[in-house]
């Protein structure tokens, strides 16, 4: 069981696979006012990078679920270097309707709201471990700017402009469901580019190291191509953020 292979390619130097830089994953962290002991589930965990620095910086335990084998050894391998490996567990699995046994204080998914069919149904699904009163993080992207055609949509590798909001139409689906937003840290165009960019230069050693490899062709090709794409669309148009949700 894994992910499509280009990702553990494209991504596998990457700490954090979203465009939240480390300081705003700490930013987050801090506004949550995360005390020692909180129980935090992550589905879609990815290398670990929020788990371990926030077990570190403010004492949580948890366990994160990710169905990349790679990326799940890293935070492993990252607990391990943070000296948490006793407070957070990494389960490398598919996390499509995974409920915890005990209920946890905060039930995230940062950028996988896929694996429950959309931010609505993730959103149901972390509510099935969330104790009363706790908090639910979705990081999800959000249209900074309206694409005026699909053709920009799918630029921005989006299906069509109807796979995401704008920021207060999604702000507003949360209130829809019954959510007070008691948060929200917003990505910006920085964190785009660190997230972005982060893979041309992962693709091109990776090139380097593999030219004869059956995926030479189609990194090749997005190597060429994603800088241009990045610059004109994803960067210009699309938002990326983590709302804070408590049950109202
Ligand atoms: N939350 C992490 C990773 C976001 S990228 C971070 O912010 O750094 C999306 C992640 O979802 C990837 O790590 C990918 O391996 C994982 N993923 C994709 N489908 C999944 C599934 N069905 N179950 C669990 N993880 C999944």
């Amino acid at each position: 069981m894994d992910i499509p292979r280009i990702f553990n390619i494209t991504e596998s130097a990457h700490r954090i696979h979203n465009p939240f830089t480390p300081e705003k994953l700490a930013t987050l962290g801090a506004v949550l006012r995360l005390e020692t002991g909180t129980r935090v589930l992550d589905l879609g965990s990815g290398s670990g990078e929020m788990l371990c620095t926030w077990a570190r910086d403010h004492g949580v335990i948890g366990t994160g679920i990710d169905m990349s084998q790679l990326f799940t050894e890293q935070a492993k391998r990252r607990a391990e270097e943070l000296g948490v490996a006793d407070q957070v567990k990494f389960i490398h699995g598919d996390a499509t309707g995974y409920v915890s046994d005990d209920k946890v204080d905060v039930a995230a998914c940062l950028g996988a709201t896929w694996i429950a069919g959309g931010v609505i149904g993730t959103i149901e699904l972390l509510a099935r471990s969330l104790r009363t009163g706790g908090i639910i993080l979705i990081g999800e992207p959000y249209w900074r700017q309206l694409p005026p055609t699909e053709d920009v949509a799918k630029g921005c590798l989006a299906n069509s402009i109807s796979d995401f909001l704008m920021l207060p139409e999604l702000l507003a689906s949360f209130d829809e469901l019954g959510y007070d937003v008691v948060e929200m840290v917003l990505a910006d165009q920085e964190g785009w580019d660190r997230y972005e960019a982060a893979k041309w230069l992962t693709m091109r050693r990776w090139l380097e190291a593999n030219p004869e490899d059956d995926f030479a062709k189609e990194v090749r090709a997005q190597l060429t191509t994603a800088p241009k794409r990045h610059a004109a669309y994803t960067r210009e148009y699309l938002g990326w953020g983590v709302f804070a949700l408590m049950a109202r």
